[in-house]
């Protein structure tokens, strides 16, 4: 019987701990992106979300689009951030 009281509390503490991320996660907001050195023109950030980023032939880099709606790119930015082969989209968060 204690067992099953004990098993119950942490399924329960489990539920609350993922409902509490689920709550951060969805306050949480991308406040700046930017791109470090070392980018190398593959495009792929300009495909996935042309809204944010754009190839700047002449600087031979990627760029973040000025005044760019961060708010409503947010999932293509971070699937950008995580699919970048030189891995140098960068974003904060508040
Ligand atoms: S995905 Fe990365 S390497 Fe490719 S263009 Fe964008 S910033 Fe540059």
């Amino acid at each position: 019987m204690l067992a099953c009281g004990l098993k119950g509390a942490v399924a329960g503490a489990a539920v609350e701990t993922q409902q509490w991320l689920s709550r951060r996660s969805r306050e949480m907001a991308i406040t700046r992106v930017w791109i470090e050195e070392g980018c190398t023109m593959c495009g792929l950030c300009s495909d996935n979300c042309p809204d944010v980023f754009k190839l700047d032939e002449d600087a031979e880099t990627a760029k973040v689009v000025e005044g760019a709606d961060l708010a409503a790119n947010e999932d293509t930015i971070k699937e950008s951030a995580e699919d970048c082969p030189e891995e140098v989209i960068k974003f904060e968060e508040a």
